[in-house]
């Protein structure tokens, strides 16, 4: 079956001889539950950038669902991104002035779904995600750990190949932090393949495969269970 996700001979380089990422090959197959870890200023937000399709590498070649995205026009690759893609952020990144349920329809504005219709996906996509009970709440009348919770049915609304959580837990307490990557265990459960990135070996052990980075390089792969 054809990856997900391809990295081969991803680098990027910044001007100044910055090496950021150095030859990085992996792939991710549809159904993972994958962490990529590693120490602040290892490249994980370069890679991140690259496989979200907001950056492109120095060189290698990206491909997502078998279509090298280095090769699109960016007209192209924004609906790529609408359809392929979800993304949550450590600071969740909801709009102030729109309700859960807004907020998680507007993971549908580029997938060209009717206005009606895009209300019931999110509706459906918050039951997801345990807060039935808070879809015309805005995001100031929700705990982190909720809004944390509507972004990602946000981000699964449209039901992406493969979700992007960058640092997902980063501004929860413990208890919440915990609730949300419960809540990732169980959509990956469910289906939805999903690569967290974060500095946190904690989490990253807790995650069925790591991909560790140090110095722009990948210097393990390992899966649960796996003796290598
Ligand atoms: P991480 O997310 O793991 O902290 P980054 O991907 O942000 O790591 O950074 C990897 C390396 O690339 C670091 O040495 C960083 O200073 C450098 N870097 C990142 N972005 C830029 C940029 N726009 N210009 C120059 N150097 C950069």
């Amino acid at each position: 079956m054809t990856p997900v996700l391809e990295l081969a001979g991803v680098g990027k380089h910044y001007p100044g001889g910055v090496v950021a990422l150095d030859s990085v090959s992996l792939e991710i197959e549809s159904g993972e539950l994958v962490a990529i870890v590693g120490p602040s200023g290892s490249g994980k937000s370069t890679m991140l950038n690259i496989i979200g399709t907001l950056d492109l590498p120095s060189r290698g070649t990206v491909r997502l669902g078998g279509l090298d995205v280095t090769t699109l026009s960016d007209r192209r690759l924004s609906a790529l991104r609408g359809k392929w893609l979800g993304f949550v952020f450590q600071q969740f990144h909801l709009t102030d002035g729109l309700t859960a349920a807004q907020n998680v329809a507007t993971g549908l504005l580029y997938a060209g779904v009717p206005r009606r219709r895009r209300r019931a996906l999110a509706l459906e996509a918050l039951d997801r995600v345990g807060l039935s009970h808070r879809v015309d709440h805005l995001p100031q009348q929700l705990s982190g750990g909720e809004r944390q919770r509507v972004a990602i049915a946000r981000a699964v609304v449209n039901d992406p190949a493969l979700v992007l959580a960058d640092e997902p837990t980063g501004a929860l307490d413990t208890v919440n932090g915990q609730a949300v990557l419960e809540l990732l265990r169980r959509l990956n459960n469910d289906g939805t393949t999903i690569a967290v990135i974060t500095h946190d070996r904690d989490i990253a052990a807790s995650l069925p495969r790591r991909i560790e980075m140090r110095d722009g390089r990948l210097v393990a792969d390992t899966r649960a269970g796996s003796l290598v």
